[in-house]
This record gives structure tokens, sequence and C-alpha cells, in this order.
């Protein structure tokens, strides 16, 4: 029987390219219930699912801000049955800490991870007791990585992260899965939306010199970043079902490569120095991603030597 696949977030970016693309499986390896906060916005995945829709595609309400929603949805769903739940909702914030309320802040915990764990507290009892399910978490190489100015945001990623390495032990004791994604830029509304915010947002509540950093060097290189690096959602709803595939799902799938030396540097150097040297580099002195990728991809091999040793010492083979 094809695995129910349950989605958050459909109405745009990954959430939508990943809904249409497991409903069109050639396949038919799944049944997509594609969720959406607002149902009004549904017309553009009617539209890119076609004739999957209302076959191998369903789309459903879900607020994962409001638990009724979620459960009067998983209850809509027979015998609550869910083989797959993909965490995909989230939202962005990008400035200055001075100029965001902590109501504003609030919003993004809300969402990015009370979101993921409202989810999972209402799947993870049936998967439990049916002995088995994956919990997958689109979460970022800001999971894994601060960024400048996406002060509350890197957190909010790191607490979902923090939270799945704590479940994940649990969960694979009742034969439960569980998978972080973790793209880099991914061009979507999500960019376009944080721009917007940033554009409009007002500055008087910082010091000039921080205003100027966000505003000319932030916000320029940033733009010029996912034009050149970003994938698109297609790239990552791709990643995500060879994730979902897998006989042994992976913990961790980063979709970039690009990125990886980047979220490694402080795995090669435990005092920080490392990775804050070349962040302060990379943005304020201009240095190359590919230089610092170099420094770190050398260190990291020296690391992983000095760890091998150090497991071999300890009679880990
Ligand atoms: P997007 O803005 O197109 O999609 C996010 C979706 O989440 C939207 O459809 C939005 O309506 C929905 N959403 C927001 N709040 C919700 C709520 N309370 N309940 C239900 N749905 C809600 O952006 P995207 O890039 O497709 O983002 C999807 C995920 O990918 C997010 O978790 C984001 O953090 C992550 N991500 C994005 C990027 C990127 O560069 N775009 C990079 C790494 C990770």
């Amino acid at each position: 029987a094809p695995k129910v696949v349950l989605i958050t977030g459909c109405s745009s970016g990954i959430g939508l390219a990943l809904a249409v693309k497991l409903a069109q499986d050639k396949q038919r390896r799944f049944k997509v219930i594609a969720t959406m906060r607002n149902v009004a916005k549904k017309e553009k995945l009617e539209t890119a699912a076609g004739a999957a829709l209302n076959k191998t595609l369903e789309i459903k309400q879900l607020d994962v801000c409001d638990e009724k929603s979620i459960r009067s949805c998983v209850n809509s769903i027979p015998q609550r049955h869910i083989d797959i739940l993909i965490n995909n909702a989230g939202v962005g914030l990008i400035g200055p800490i001075e100029c965001q309320t902590i109501e504003e802040m609030k919003a993004i915990m809300e969402t990015n991870f009370f979101g993921v764990v409202r989810m999972i507290k209402e799947v993870l009892p049936d998967m439990k007791k049916r002995r088995s399910g994956h919990i997958v978490v689109i979460s970022s190489v800001m999971g894994l990585q601060g960024i400048v100015f996406n002060d509350i945001y890197t957190a909010s990623k790191f607490a979902i992260e923090g939270f799945c390495e704590s479940l994940i032990i649990q969960a694979l004791k009742f034969n439960i899965f569980v998978s972080l994604i973790e793209p880099g830029p991914v061009v979507t509304e999500f960019e376009m939306k944080v721009y917007e915010d940033a554009e409009k947002a007002d500055y008087s509540q910082t010091d000039p010199e921080t205003a100027e950093i966000f505003t000319n060097v932030y916000l320029k290189n940033s733009k010029a970043i996912f034009s050149s690096l970003g994938q698109t959602p297609e790239d990552v709803a791709e990643h995500t079902l060879k994730v979902i595939t897998t006989a042994k799902p992976p913990f961790r799938h980063q979709t970039n490569a690009i990125y990886t030396p980047m979220t490694a540097l402080k795995h090669a150097d435990p005092t920080g120095a490392l990775m804050t040297d070349s962040f302060y580099k990379m943005v304020f002195k201009y240095d190359t991603l590919l230089h610092v990728s170099l420094k770190a991809i050398r260190l990291i091999r020296w690391q992983a030597q000095k760890m091998r040793q150090g497991a071999r010492l300890l009679g880990f083979r």
C-alpha cells in the first residue's frame, strides 16, 4: 500500500514542490496529505498537482501553531495512520535584534520550533504503537551554524535540531526514524518575504553603524549568495525523496555540498576560534568562501585523524 505522507506548509516553496513530487511518483509509492494554514491559497498547489489532485494528493487545513487544527486534521485521516510526517512550515526573520520585538521573536519560535514539537507530539504515540514511522524536519544549515543577522531564526532551527537529536535515540527503540534536512539557500517566497520585511523595517532602533552593516553589507551579500548558490525547491524535494526512500534514513542530510565545510568549522576547532575568525573575515574582510573552505577542509582532515586515533585508543575498532 502507498505510504501516507503528511506535509506542513504546502501553499508555496519546498512544501509545494515536495507534495507535487511525491504525489506524481511514477511508482505510486505515496498518498500525500498536503496541508496548509490557509486553504484559500490552495490554487497554486492544485494547478501544480494536476491529475494527482484528489487521487494521490489531498489538501487539508493545518496551522502548526494551533493544536485544535492539528488534531482535527490528523483525526480526519483513516485510523490516524501517518507513515511519514514532513515538518516543512517555517518562517524567517532577519535584521539587528534591537529592531525586533520579543513578540516577533516568539512568533518565529512558535512556528519553527513549537510548531514541529506540536506535530510530533500528535503523531508520535500512533507511530510508537505501530512500531514504524519516519519524522522529517526541514531544518537548515542555519540549524548547524549561526549566520550574522539571523540570530532568532538560527536559534529556532538550533532548537529543533537539539530536540530531534534527543528524540531520535528513543524513537529508534520503536523503529521510528528521524531525519533533519539541512538546505543552504533555496530560492522561494521565503527570502522574498524576509527581504520585504527588512526593507520596511525601522532601523532607528539601532545605531547607524549596525544599520549600515545590515543594509549595505548583509543584505547585498545575502542577495548575491541566493542568486549564485541558491537551490530550487524541486532540488530540495528530490533530496527529501531520497531520504524518505532509503532503507536506513540518515539523521542529518545537507542538500548543498558547498555548505558542508562551513558547518564543520566548529567541529574542527572546539574553541570556536576557527569558526568566528572565518565568518568575521567572510563578512567584513571579504575573504572568499573558497579560501575559508580549503583551510577548514585541511583542519577537518587533521581532526578526523585525531578522532580515529582516539576511538582506537578507547577500543572502538
Ligand atoms: P515558503 O515561505 O515558500 O514556505 C513556508 C511555508 O510555511 C509557507 O507556505 C507558509 O504559509 C507556511 N507556514 C508558515 N507558518 C505556518 C503555520 N503556522 N502553519 C502552517 N504553515 C505555515 O519558504 P520555504 O523556503 O519553502 O520554507 C520551507 C522550509 O524550508 C522552512 O522551514 C524554512 O525554514 C526551510 N528553509 C528554507 C530555506 C530558504 O532559503 N528558503 C533554507 C533552508 C531551510
